[in-house]
């Protein structure tokens, strides 16, 4: 029979679990407190690397990650991963060519680009560095189409998904959780997954669980839809910014962004302003809003992903680098939910190390 598996939270984390497992047979109900598609999901910058500050063993799972976004981008109906690349020179000179020594050596495909190099790849950028690095290999989501995307897949091989439903607390039956108390009333499963992002760790307190998130804020600024003015991902010493599908330029003091501070209008406004003067043919597009997102980070900036405290019927799936890291995550917990095999990828990221305690 086929295993009845929970999955709390519909963004990047939880729609890749539930496509990954309802592919793989078992029956699955997404639950949703709010609108199905996530929270951090929706507001994130959206670049899928396995660049910035890592450690090897993060770089191996954020790389193999960009490996299953190949196969999710292939398998997923209506999902698109633009393979735009990115230029990377957010660093002082000596840093940056540490950080791409480093990289190249574990395999990274880091190249060094020249000023002509650079123009050539991004012909309207205003600011010409004298180097930088540029990696062919990364990408970038629409981040709520593709979490929907994943979700509207999961529905095709038979999950539910209950959007406007918040789970109140997990249900436990002696040591095993069994399922989860919503609004709506109680649902019971063989598996319970908390991939509810901010709100995990509330949740798994619930059943006596202890995980220590951070949910540090990040504004970005918005413009209207413009023409085609980037090809990739840019990021520059304090101005991350690309182009979505949709052609409007987004940009953050990096990737995620900066905390408003109470003064969200006026960073955008400023960060609008660096756009256009780094951006040829952006001096006449507009700033059209911004967002804040919380980013639901594990106290020690990793992943956190396994079952908390070995017990029955409970899995956690929570993480910063989400929109990167979603497919693996999705492929490696529906393996150990259904299989109970761990992926040697997994071992640094158990969610009871003591630094989240
Ligand atoms: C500004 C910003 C920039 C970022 N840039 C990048 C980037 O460039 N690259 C990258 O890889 N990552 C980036 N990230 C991080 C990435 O976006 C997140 O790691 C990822 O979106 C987390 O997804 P999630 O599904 O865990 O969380 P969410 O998208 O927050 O989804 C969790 C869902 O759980 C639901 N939920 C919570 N509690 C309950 C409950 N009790 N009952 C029912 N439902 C519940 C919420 O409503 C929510 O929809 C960025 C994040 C931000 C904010």
């Amino acid at each position: 029979m086929a295993k009845r598996i929970i999955v709390v939270g519909s963004g990047i984390i939880g729609a890749s679990i539930a496509w990954h497992l309802a592919k793989a047979g078992a029956e699955v109900t997404v639950i949703e407190a709010g609108e199905p598609g996530g929270l951090a999901t929706r507001t994130s910058w959206a670049w899928i690397n396995a660049s910035w500050g890592n450690p090897e063993p993060y770089f191996r799972l954020r790389e193999r990650s960009m490996l299953e976004w190949r196969k999710v981008d292939r398998d997923v109906p209506g999902l698109s991963v633009n393979w735009c690349g990115g230029l990377i020179w957010d660093l002082p000179p000596r840093e940056l060519d540490a950080f791409a020594a480093a990289h190249a050596q574990w395999g990274y495909g880091i190249r060094r680009a020249g000023r002509d190099d650079i123009l050539r790849i991004e012909p309207n950028l205003k600011q010409v560095p004298d180097y930088a690095y540029h990696v062919a290999e990364e990408g970038m989501i629409e981040p709520l189409a593709a979490a929907q995307a994943m979700l509207a897949g999961a529905q095709a091989h038979g999950a539910q998904v209950l959007g406007h439903t918040h789970v109140k607390w997990l249900v436990e039956e002696g040591s095993r959780v069994a399922g989860v108390m919503t609004n709506e009333g109680a649902i019971h499963a063989d598996e319970t997954v908390v991939a509810a992002g901010g709100g995990s760790q509330q949740l798994l307190d619930s059943a006596g669980v202890t995980l220590k998130l951070t949910t540090p804020p990040g504004l970005l600024s918005h413009s209207k839809p413009a023409g085609e003015l980037l090809r990739g991902l840019i990021m520059t010493p304090g101005l991350h910014v690309r182009q979505t599908a949709e052609g409007r330029l987004v940009a953050g003091t990096d990737f995620a962004g900066a905390d408003p501070m109470g003064k969200a209008q006026e960073m955008a406004q400023d960060l609008h302003a660096k756009v256009q003067a780094m951006v040829k043919g952006a001096e006449a597009v507009e700033l059209d809003f911004h967002t804040t997102g919380y980013r639901p980070t594990p106290a020690d900036g990793f992943s956190a992903v396994g079952r908390p405290q070995d017990r029955g019927g409970l899995y956690a799936a929570v993480t910063h680098s989400g929109v990167t890291l979603a497919p693996a995550i999705g492929l490696f917990a529906s393996a150990e939910l259904l299989d109970g095999e761990r992926d040697p990828l997994l071992a640094p990221y158990h969610p009871d190390r003591p630094s989240l305690k």
